[in-house]
């Protein structure tokens, strides 16, 4: 057998102390910790091992059988860990690991000679054939099963786990990339900051990393060569991971960036300005726990509830009851506040299992958000009437907006159809197209969210996963800061609210600019909403006014930031 992790593998182009790696800020703050980095599959020659002698056999099946209960063992703690889509994702991973159908399987060949490990592979692929065989949900559990296999192996060996390891002490995580159920899982006490090398600022693993509250920088140039065990210091509001820096500045960093953390921890809301012009600074959640969490910042309510993302393990649509207790929650949980639902706003690298997606060349530019409603008009309507029946039930008024809005015809549709039910309907402006004719959408709906992440995407037609595009999916691009301007003056001019829910919201030097662009509210992962709340409470109106005014002026999303630092400090 032979077998590998990336924890022993070092890079021949390791970088020298001090190198500074550059990469796109995500989550501000500054750690200072050594390197680890998730486990390579291990490589197995399973056809290379012997035989099990007939006396060693039952003992080989309890070695198998100890690996397997401590892989299940572990991903069901990580489920504890996690909440929401993540939680459920490895609950049903752990499961699975403890299938009697795959482990008699396996301790059938150890029983008749086989090494576990050649056991474990023979009776995964046997499984594996058998799961593809049937298709559908049986075999999208086929990753599962191969994760399982490369788990179990791992153990046997006496190998890191692949996957996210669990460290001791805290330490940086580094990985090419990772999945958004490994970064819900993650404890933030143990890992202090993420870095990747790729990603973009507003992929969904980032969102769920700003959730965490750890600093996090993706498409980090060079990041390959650090090898596990290299102190860095991640700086997340600069984008920089420093490799094995100077260990008093390092400190020093830290404490400084320590020092503005517990200066935004003194920041208890409401969201204002200095001279005291008011802006909603509200959280973005994901289900019921994730609103608890929030209720315990200043968020004064909820700008985006993104509800897709309680079903992303979902095999079939949830009945209208069960949509109503999951969104009744953060209604709860947020009661006599403002809470925003989004409607499902699935596909592109969020699909969901019973949406039905089409099999796309091109899924961002696809059937995704409000279009999946146009061939299964079904799901929309359970959903708002899924809405209602929570609203009723808590007696909260929740306003409700529709993701990925291109015509005034289809927010006219969608208005009217939220209206019926009693909810006060408002739409999303991501697509380009929208913010143009911001002035007609408005003639039917109540309010909008400008979703920056999107339309950032689409404005620059750069792709937000992209890491090597990640300058041009920068919210700061003057030109998306351009589409925004011309959503809230078109908000202004009658007089109905527009808020900003994208990630743009979440930085709080960026957040200025908004409030001077004139929006009215500033929604936020619950991690940034202190450090938002506390930047808008140092500058005045008029400062952010003229930030936002130099910022429109620039030719690039460095200059933008220059710009606005110039102005706000
Ligand atoms: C956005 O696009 O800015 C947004 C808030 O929606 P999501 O990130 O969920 O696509
Ligand atoms: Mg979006």
């Amino acid at each position: 057998m032979t077998a590998t992790s990336s924890l022993s593998s070092q890079s021949a182009s390791r970088p020298d102390p001090g190198t500074v790696l550059q990469g796109v800020p995500v989550v501000a703050g500054v750690a200072y910790a050594p390197v680890i980095r998730p486990g390579r599959l291990p490589e197995v020659d399973v056809s290379g091992l012997p035989e099990v002698a007939e006396g060693d056999r039952a003992a080989e099946g309890e070695r198998f059988t100890a690996a397997a209960a401590t892989v299940a063992g572990r991903l069901r703690d990580r489920a504890a860990h996690a909440t929401g889509a993540a939680s459920e994702v490895l609950a049903a991973t752990a499961t699975l690991a403890q299938d009697r159908g795959w482990l008699g399987a396996a301790e059938k060949r150890i029983k008749e000679g086989a090494p576990a490990a050649r056991a474990v592979n023979g009776a995964i692929d046997q499984f594996v054939e058998m799961f593809t065989k049937l298709g559908g949900l049986m075999a999208e559990r086929v990753t599962d099963l191969r994760d399982i296999r490369d788990r179990v192996i791992a153990e046997l060996n006496g190998l890191p786990e692949p996957g996210v390891p669990l460290p001791d002490s805290p330490s940086v995580l580094c990985a090419e990339d990772l999945a958004p159920a490994d970064t819900a899982g993650l404890d933030p006490a143990v890992i202090v900051a993420l870095a990747t090398t790729l990603g973009g600022p507003t992929s969904h693993t980032a969102i769920i990393a700003r959730q965490l509250g750890i600093p996090c920088v993706v498409a980090v140039h060079g990041l390959d060569d650090v090898p596990a065990g290299t102190t860095v210091l991640v700086d997340g509001t600069l984008g920089t991971v420093t490799v094995t820096p100077d260990e008093s500045a390092a400190q020093d960093a830290v404490a400084e960036a320590a020092r503005v953390a517990a200066a935004a921890a003194d920041w208890s809301g409401p969201g204002a300005t200095a001279d005291g012009h008011q802006v909603a600074v509200l959280a973005n959640v994901q289900d019921g726990a994730a609103a608890r969490a929030a209720r315990e910042t200043p968020a004064e309510g909820v700008g985006l509830f993104r509800t897709e993302l309680c079903f992303l393990n979902t095999d079939a649509e949830p009945t209208v009851d069960e949509q109503a207790q999951i969104y009744g929650e953060v209604l709860e949980a947020f009661a006599g506040r403002k809470v925003v639902i989004r409607t499902l706003d699935a596909g592109s690298d969020k699909p969901l299992k019973f949406a039905g997606h089409p099999d796309e060349a091109n899924p961002a530019l696809g059937v995704r958000g409000i279009r999946i409603a146009e061939n299964n008009p079904g799901l929309l309507h359970h959903q708002l009437d899924a809405i209602a029946a929570a609203a009723e039930k808590s007696g909260e008024q929740p306003w409700v907006m529709a993701p990925m809005i291109a015509t005034a015809q289809e927010a006219e549709s969608f208005a009217a159809q939220a209206r019926s039910r009693g909810l006060t309907p408002g739409v999303m402006i991501e697509v380009p197209a929208a913010a143009l004719l911001a002035e007609r959408i408005l003639e039917h709906v109540d309010f909008l969210s400008i979703g920056t992440n999107d339309l950032a995407q689409y404005t620059m037609a750069a792709d937000r996963m992209s890491a090597e595009l990640a300058t041009l999916t920068d919210p700061w691009q003057p030109a998306v800061l351009a589409l925004v301007a011309m959503t809230v003056r078109a908000g202004a001019a009658v007089g109905k609210p527009v808020g900003v829910c994208g990630e743009a919201a979440a930085d709080p030097l960026l957040a200025c600019v908004l409030t001077g662009l004139g929006v009215t509210s500033l929604s936020a992962a619950a991690a940034a909403v202190q450090g938002v709340g506390a930047k808008l409470a140092q500058v005045t109106l008029q400062q952010c006014r003229e930030a936002a005014d130099a910022v429109l002026g620039t030719a690039s999303a460095a200059e933008a930031r220059a710009a606005a630092l110039a102005v706000l400090g």
